[in-house]
């Protein structure tokens, strides 16, 4: 039976990473850091999931968790995941998703050393390493020229993952960009529409605060990208890929498709606001990904496209405000 650990299980993608693993029969470990009560839901009903406190802060914990669980496979998809709260937290952000990375493969590489087994492990590196990119689409060969915390940070557990992989390590990267999912919390820009759509429409009034409406991003489907993860962490050769639908839509056509799927109709854009204060200090404008190289190698590709993404999403937020009422 194949174990696995997996660091950052109550997340979004960890979730999902968590429910494919054990439907494929593995037996799931996964670092939990705040009490989250689905995660224990789903453990209690589940025994082949075993949590483990712990905080990817601490090296020694880290360590003795690797250490202990002797995972055949590594999934580091903990840390800090906002771009906006990385400029509020930027030293926490470096250890949680820069330093802790190295402390991961380092022990990945101890087990493997001392084992003789390969350890398979896999970084949730992001787009946001490419930060201002010199050129678009986005590939695996693109220069890493981070423009916020949360980028350097990524950078950096990138880089290290490479230099791992050179070391004989068996240390995957996938280079992800934005994917969604109901599970994303409302404190990205996405589930904030969403969730707004689905107010506006019940209500019949209301408006959503946005940023820069024109902010290009490339959204996939969060199931698609946790099972490029494992497609990576299972393949023959270790390697970066970036996972990506390859598509771009702005934020405004995510409002505008979110509002439309809720039943707002065609006045959606009265229900929209421009507000300064969600403008980031440094952004890039069109961020799109060419996944050439995992469809290629991992067999690959996006099985959800953009508007069913939000429509999913949409109808979620529907349902959390008919059940509340
Ligand atoms: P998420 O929902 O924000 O989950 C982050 C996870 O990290 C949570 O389980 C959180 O647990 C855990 N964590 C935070 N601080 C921790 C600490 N000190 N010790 C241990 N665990 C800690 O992120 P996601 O959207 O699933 O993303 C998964 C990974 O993919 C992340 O590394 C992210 O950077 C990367 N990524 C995501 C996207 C995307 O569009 N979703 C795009 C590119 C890259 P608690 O809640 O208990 O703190």
């Amino acid at each position: 039976m194949t174990r696995v650990l997996i660091t950052g299980i109550t997340g979004q993608d960890g979730g999902y990473l968590a429910e494919q693993l054990l439907d494929e029969g593995a037996e799931v470990h996964g670092l939990v850091h705040t009490q989250d009560g689905t995660a224990r839901a789903l453990a209690d009903a589940h025994p082949r999931l075993h949590l483990h406190g712990g905080d990817l802060a601490d090296a020694e914990g880290l360590r003795a968790l690797v250490a202990g669980v002797e995972p055949d496979e590594l999934y580091n998809l903990g840390g800090i995941s906002s771009v906006a709260y990385s400029w509020e937290q930027p030293v926490l952000t470096a250890q949680l998703s820069g330093v802790a990375v190295a402390v991961l493969l380092q022990a990945a590489w101890e087990l493997q050393e001392r084992s003789g087994r390969l350890v398979r492990c896999v970084q949730a590196s992001s787009s946001e390493i490419f930060g201002q990119a010199d050129r678009s689409p986005q590939d695996e060969d693109t220069p890493l020229r981070p423009v916020s915390p949360y980028g350097a940070a990524k950078a950096y557990g990138h880089s290290i993952a490479a230099a791992y992989r050179g070391k004989g390590l068996h240390a995957a990267t996938c280079i992800l960009f934005n994917h969604e999912s109901p599970r994303r919390p409302v404190t990205f820009v996405t589930r904030k529409i969403t969730a707004a759509a689905a107010r506006i429409a019940v209500d019949g009034r209301g408006t959503v605060e946005l940023g820069n409406l024109d902010a290009r991003r490339d959204w996939g489907w969060a199931p698609d990208y946790v099972d490029a993860m494992v497609r990576a962490a299972r393949h023959t050769e270790a390697a970066d890929f970036v996972i990506a639908t390859g598509q771009t839509h702005t934020v405004a056509e995510f409002a505008e498709a979110a509002l439309r799927r809720a039943g707002v109709g065609d006045d959606w854009a009265d229900h929209v606001e421009v507000n300064p204060a969600f403008l980031r200090p440094l952004d890039a404008e069109v961020m799109v990904g060419d996944p050439s190289r995992a469809r290629r190698e991992l067999g690959w590709t996006p099985t959800v496209d953009f508007d069913e993404v939000v429509g999913r999403m949409v109808d979620h937020d529907l349902e959390l405000l008919r059940e509340g009422e």
